[in-house]
């Protein structure tokens, strides 16, 4: 059969993409390194790299948050929902503040000086207020928004228009389910499809790494190895922390041990750092929900599958990290206000985060546009963005991690204080 015979770039496509990107940094800092300003040349082939992952990021945003808030039904949107979407929205806020908290501390990027601060920024290097910022997220214009590529607006959109279709999904007129059902199933579609296209975008990324990568060593030389490690052990450093203190105080407070819980969200945890994606890991979160801790399906039915989708700690933690390592890379540290304005984007960025593998790392672009730091091609704010693309496997694999186990304990807390875990099985998983 055709198929089984061997094709030309098997060798590409068929081995392990994530060893693929690595080794495209790890070559791309050689060549770099070796040929120096002579890498310049490069610089399309990263370009393309960034125009891909730049033309994915609305309909990413716009399919997963309709698809994600019509998972909610009106009906289970009495206490669970309200509190699962609190424990959410809280905890994240507080992962993005341990990340920024990880980046002052490591101060990833200082000294690379990859630019100048005035020109560095690009165009956009007044940072608008807070309150205005806080009222532009509404929408005027949907189409306007989206068309624009105005991230936050159209997450707004999208989760009022999701959570309107679950409404109507509802609806005692045959035509009116019936049409909401369709369009609800456009979006999923549409979700599915973009899923597609990011993992095409993905086979690219191992060559548009190795040239973003030379170019920024060829211009900067071995003096970028250091602060890509320190901004790896920052947010390595921030998943612990947010796992181990901030989900350990809310488990304890909740009369759950830590450790009963770690035991019984091993496996998911593994599952997701392994694959790199919360969605992917979805039937290992259930299984470990329903079977290690007696949460009720009523209740995992609908938190796994929303947490998957609008939880993402890690993405935040992440997020923060990046924000502050890309400001320090191109001489302008993030000033006070700035990391407020990356605490609310980052939440919201990570909400719009689709839970597949790089999708945080396509979302950081717009937490760096909040604080008027646009990733355009040939600006020192792309070359940070891309040392970080480089890395950004390993810092996936973290973040899922703790998006996981996020979404675990968000479930488990909120089942166990709505009566609705069997505790038989809880204390059978603390005996083990
Ligand atoms: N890979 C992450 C997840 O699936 C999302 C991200 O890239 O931050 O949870």
């Amino acid at each position: 059969m055709s198929s089984e015979k061997k094709k030309p770039l098997d060798w590409y496509f068929k081995s392990n993409l994530l060893l693929r990107i690595l080794i495209g940094l790890v070559a791309g800092a050689i060549v770099g390194i070796i040929f120096g300003s002579k890498t310049a040349w490069l610089n399309p082939f990263g370009a393309i790299l960034v125009n891909l992952l730049k033309m994915i990021v609305m309909p990413v945003i716009l399919s997963t948050l309709v698809v994600g808030a019509a998972s909610i039904k009106p009906s289970t949107l009495g206490k669970v929902g309200v509190k699962i979407i609190i424990f959410y929205l809280v905890t994240s806020a507080f992962a993005v503040a341990v990340g920024l908290i990880m980046g002052n501390l490591f101060k990833p990027g200082i000294g690379l000086e990859l630019g100048v601060a005035a020109d560095a920024a690009g165009k956009v290097l007044k940072q608008p207020k807070l309150v205005d910022t806080l009222i532009a997220i509404i929408p005027k214009n949907p189409f306007g928004a989206i068309s624009g590529g105005a991230v936050l607006p159209t997450i707004f959109f999208a989760i009022i228009l999701g959570i309107s279709i679950s409404c109507l999904k509802e609806n005692d007129n045959e035509r009116i389910k019936n049409s909401a059902e369709t369009l609800l199933k456009v979006f999923d579609g549409l979700a599915e499809a973009m899923y597609l296209i990011v993992h095409g975008v993905l086979q690219y990324a191992p060559i548009g790494v190795f040239a973003l990568i030379a170019v920024v060593f060829g211009k900067q030389g071995a003096k970028a190895v250091g602060p890509l490690g320190t901004v790896t052990l920052a947010a390595f450093l921030g998943y612990i922390v947010h796992v181990v203190i901030v989900y350990g105080i809310i488990l304890i407070i909740s009369k759950i041990n830590p450790i009963t819980f770690f035991k019984g969200a091993k496996t998911p945890i593994i599952t997701a750092f392994v694959t790199r994606s919360s969605s992917g890991t979805l039937p290992v979160t259930m299984e470990a929900a329903e079977k290690n801790f007696g949460v009720s399906r009523n209740v995992y039915s609908f938190t796994l599958p929303l947490g998957a989708t609008i939880n993402m700690d890690g993405t935040a933690i992440y997020q923060g990290v990046c924000a502050i390592f890309i400001g320090f890379a191109i001489g302008m540290p993030l000033s006070f206000g700035q990391q407020i304005t990356v605490i609310l984007t980052a939440v919201l960025a990570s909400i719009g985060t689709a839970g597949v593998p790089g999708a945080g790392a396509i979302m950081l672009l717009m937490v760096l546009n909040s604080v008027g730091l646009p990733v355009e091609a040939g600006t020192p704010v792309a070359a940070a963005y891309a040392m970080i693309l480089g890395i950004d496997a390993i810092l996936d694999m973290g973040r899922t991690a703790v998006n996981v186990a996020g979404d675990m304990t968000g479930t488990l807390v909120v089942a166990k204080s709505e009566k609705q875990v069997d505790l038989e099985i809880l204390e059978r998983k603390a005996q083990l």
